[in-house]
């Protein structure tokens, strides 16, 4: 079966910076097949409820300043896919997650920058389901397990955020600088839990990771992958019962972003 995916998508740069990470998202396709439909939970659309996207010609949205003029020219017109976006809002409701249409909401740049890189013909259609601002990681677990059935139909589910995301403390730092010890603790961590499939402690982590604030002053890049861990494990799984997480992509960017990919239930 498809699995879900969690992609960290760093600054826009990542388009043009020919990065470990960049080479990744280019060959992600190899890894996911061609998917029906692509449904991207992306931290760069924060919402009071949850919202899902029902625009049947979504527009590109430049959701970034003061980079390369060149990343303003670029454009992902694929098409929406409101049948399958009124569908999520009526599966969302069975499983008590209130959550609203949105008709004309356009794709932001942790949707189409990684969608871009990994499937530049544009041709599979693709929705957006928003990050509430008071979400919870346990909340985008939720959320993640209620949609976990698309991917019998060959859709593939995208969180798409950031490992770690602490731009206050972008100085300037090379793309290739050395990883600052903070960070490297914190993605350990979550490295370790992960694997060990250890879900509690997983959606606890910032009471439990070291240097979880640092790392996360703001939850809105980390909430994405707990929606694609849910949807890995779905309404009956269990992560200890088999190996369900593959870690896809280790790096890191600029000293502070961890660049890390997981496949949740492949
Ligand atoms: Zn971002």
């Amino acid at each position: 079966m498809i699995p879900a995916l969690f992609l960290s998508h760093g600054s826009p740069m990542i388009f043009l910076d020919q990065t470990p990470a960049h080479d990744f998202l280019v060959h992600l396709s190899e890894i996911t097949g061609r998917p029906k439909a692509i449904v991207v939970i992306s931290a760069h659309w924060e919402t009071q409820g949850f919202q899902v996207m029902g625009t049947e010609h979504p527009k590109t949205i430049y959701d970034f300043g003061g980079f390369d003029p060149r990343l303003y020219h670029l454009t992902y017109p694929a098409a929406g896919d409101p049948a399958l976006a009124e569908r999520i809002v009526a599966c969302l409701s069975g499983h008590q997650i209130a959550a609203s249409l949105n008709t004309t909401r356009g794709l932001d740049h942790g949707a189409w920058i990684p969608l871009l890189l990994a499937f530049p013909q544009a041709d599979i259609p693709v929705l957006q389901i928003s990050v509430p601002k008071v979400a919870t990681p346990r909340m985008m677990f939720d959320l993640g397990r209620a949609l976990a059935r698309l991917r019998e139909e060959n859709i593939l589910i995208i969180g798409s955020g950031s490992f770690t995301h602490n731009l206050y403390e972008f100085t300037g730092q090379d793309v290739a600088a050395v990883p600052e010890p903070w960070v490297v603790a914190f993605a350990d961590w979550m490295h370790e839990k992960l694997a060990a499939g250890d879900i509690e402690s997983l959606l606890d982590y910032r009471r439990l990771a070291p240097f979880a604030r640092e790392n996360h002053p703001t939850e809105e890049h980390i909430l994405p992958l707990f929606a694609a861990l849910g949807a890995g494990v779905g309404m009956d799984g269990d992560l200890r019962d088999e190996t369900i997480v593959e870690s896809l992509h280790h790096s890191y960017n600029h000293a502070i972003l961890a660049m890390d990919a997981y496949a949740f239930g492949g």
